[in-house]
């Protein structure tokens, strides 16, 4: 029997991003003991990262917006494969979870009246961005944790534990859902400072593990994104859906090449900042697709009237969303148009007065100064796209984010799939993190008090097993001829292949390439061995997420190989067209065969195409059948 900590709550949380946090609160307040897990300190989570703003229907800055226009422009941007009713949930739910965080302590922008200011943000018909300078994300994480703070504080007036219910494992890294007769029954997890082994029991377990940037190589994500949550859910039975959905972030920095991949917001180019090529042509009016072509401006002129007067101008096209924008950037750098360090130009600096630039931007300011001595106040910056966010995650159910298949296992904010469909529009994650926050916790927190006394034990064998897993890459040796592998030579080649042949444009050939390099990476990854001991050891820690970002990037390479029609954020060369059959269709990434983290390692993941639920007729009705047409098939219009 393996030595582990154990500890005993009725619902875990296992990340401390928006998502996170929110549904602790939530699962709190309803009375649970509340356990929440993170990889890095409590605060530094990625959520802190986010600068534009969150997305939310108030109505602030135009009145025409409400969630009914809200609704309709996630599911444009989502080229109509959004869950729906997640999408509904959403438009009608996120102006209450603004107003909310306002009352927990928010100091977000205002207007000249004194309301939240909104900004706007590519895909979004009205200024719609909530947000706080280009720091949101900080904001939003900072109210939560100080809301966490005053629970706990009321648990310390009644109990004299700060902790009773709500209690943080800062630094800790879970890489097992355990299970009994098919329930969740707690997550197996490290102590990353020490390698000490946890188990945390809890029949209720919310995975807000964010996303899976760091399996590519170019990205804007941090070292936590390694898709543990994906990976986690996985392992546990869940099916993951969309997994070819990957969102590229037309605008990171593209130089120097230690910053590469670093976000550059689209709250530029919401402020004013224009994209142009090495012949100075603003190139974006080329790009409007059929589908955006009413919506948007067909000249500089039109363009620019826009921003002060939008009631009589259309949006300018670096408001396309993302997908859009980035594909217009790879075409023009490879067409040769592109800077000299392989990107575009974004400048603002010819838009808006310097004051106006470093009051609206401090944090670009401050970053494009010190990472690469640019003055964007003076200069035009380059850019070019990043991996960014990932569509694709957990299927689950759309009103209380559990996820399907497996009793007790719910999941929130970037780890969750449906929401976004096949692209996210900006803003839309912070207001996705907050209303399915709230909603896993309180799911979670329902299910865990209908449980009663009869709790899912895991049983010891599931622990020694998934200790002896941890533990593995210290025993890993060389097998016969083959050497032992550095795990961090293996995640440099798996960032290259995700980059290079499952990236922004993809094709057939090269993505079966990919999958028989992942196969050989896999089996490579087994012999990962580490030295020294369990002490704060990086490259140990590698090695386990290794599991999980290959095991992942398997999922986006067979579903990306799988659907041939290019939508949102997959696009293919070889069917570069948007093809209404598809419209229709989830697929579902799943494992079969043996469980791959056992001795076996014999599962693979396995793939089927599964229906999606027709659109409700009252949520149809809010489009144009004119526009539908370009989406859905005559059969689902003729209903
Ligand atoms: P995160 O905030 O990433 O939190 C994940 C948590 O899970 C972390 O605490 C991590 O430590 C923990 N974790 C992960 N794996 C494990 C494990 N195995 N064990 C224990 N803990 C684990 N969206 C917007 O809507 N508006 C914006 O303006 C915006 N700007 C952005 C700017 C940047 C630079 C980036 C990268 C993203 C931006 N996004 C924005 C997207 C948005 O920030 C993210 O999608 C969102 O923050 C994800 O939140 P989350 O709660 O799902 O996960």
């Amino acid at each position: 029997m393996t030595q582990v900590e154990r500890h005993a709550y009725d619902v875990v949380v296992v990340g401390a991003g928006g998502a996170g946090l929110r549904a602790a609160i939530e699962a709190r307040e309803r009375g649970m003991r509340t356990a929440v897990i993170c990889k890095s300190l409590f605060g530094k989570a990625h959520t802190v990262m986010a600068e534009g703003g969150i997305a939310a229907s108030m109505g602030n800055v135009n009145s025409h917006d409400n969630w009914q226009v809200h609704f309709r422009d996630t599911m444009r941007g989502g080229k109509f494969l959004n869950q729906w009713r997640m999408a509904e949930l959403h438009a009608k739910e996120a102006p209450d979870r603004v107003w909310e965080l306002e009352t927990w302590g928010a100091l977000f922008d205002r207007t000249a009246d004194g309301r939240i200011s909104q900004r706007n943000f590519g895909g979004h018909e009205y200024p719609r961005l909530a947000h706080v300078g280009d720091r949101t994300g900080l904001e939003l994480i900072r109210t939560l944790q100080q809301k966490i703070v005053s629970l706990q504080q009321e648990d310390f007036a009644e109990t004299g534990d700060y902790e009773a219910k709500l209690k943080v494992f800062q630094e800790c890294t879970v890489t097992r859902v355990l299970k009994d007769d098919g329930k969740v029954a707690g997550v197996f997890g490290y102590v990353r400072e020490s390698g000490r082994l946890f188990v945390i029991d809890a029949p209720a377990v919310v995975l807000a593990t964010g996303g899976i940037g760091k399996s590519f190589k170019v990205t804007s994500n941090s070292w936590e994104y390694t898709g543990d949550g994906h990976a986690l859910a996985l392992l546990a039975g869940a099916p993951l859906i969309n997994m070819e959905f990957i969102q590229f972030h037309p605008t990171g920095m593209v130089w120097p090449p230690s910053v590469k991949g670093i976000l550059v917001t689209e709250s530029v180019r919401g402020d004013g900042g224009v994209l142009r090529n090495s012949d100075g042509e603003r190139f974006m009016f080329g790009y409007v697709p059929d589908v955006f072509k009413e919506k948007y401006a067909q000249s500089e002129e039109e363009a620019d009237g826009w921003y002060t007067d939008p009631d009589n101008h259309r949006r300018p096209p670096e408001l396309l969303p993302r997908d859009e924008v980035a594909r217009a950037i790879n075409s023009e750098v490879k067409a040769g148009r592109g800077t000299p360090h392989g990107g575009v130009y974004l400048d603002v600096s010819t838009r808006l007065p310097a004051e106006e630039i470093k009051r609206r931007l401090p944090s670009m300011h401050h970053q494009f100064k010190e990472l690469a001595d640019v003055d964007i106040t003076a200069e035009a910056m380059e850019v070019g796209p990043t991996c960014h966010y990932m569509m694709g995650g957990v299927d689950v159910e759309p009103d209380t984010a559990a996820a399907r298949g497996v009793p007790g296992l719910f999941a929130a904010g970037e780890v969750a799939g449906g929401m976004h469909g096949s692209n996210r529009l900006g803003g839309n994650s912070l207001s996705d993190l907050l209303v399915f926050g709230r909603r896993a916790g309180l799911f979670a927190a329902e299910y865990a008090a209908g449980l009663g006394e009869r709790r899912p034990a895991a049983p010891e064998a599931q622990i020694d097993e998934a200790a002896a897993e941890a533990l593995r890459p210290f025993g890993a040796a060389a097998d016969g001829d083959e050497p032992a592998e550095n795990p961090y030579t293996l995640h440099q080649e798996l960032q290259q292949v995700m980059n290079d042949l499952v990236g922004i444009i993809r094709r057939g050939p090269e993505m079966e390439q990919a999958l028989e390099r992942l196969d050989a990476l896999r089996a490579r990854s087994r012999r990962a061995g580490v030295e020294g001991h369990r002490q704060f050891n990086p490259g140990w820690h590698l090695a386990i997420d290794l599991r999980n970002m290959l095991l992942v990037s398997e999922c986006v390479a067979r579903a990306a190989l799988e659907r041939t029609e290019s939508r949102g954020g997959h696009t293919r060369d070889d069917h570069p067209g948007m093809d209404r059959g598809w419209r229709k269709v989830n697929l579902v990434c799943e494992l079969a065969g043996e469980d791959p983290g056992g001795e076996g390692e014999q599962a693979r993941v396995g793939l089927r195409q599964r229906p999606m639920d027709p659109i409700r007729a009252d949520l149809l009705a809010l489009f144009e059948r004119e526009e539908l047409l370009k989406y859905l098939t005559d059969e689902e219009l003729d209903r």
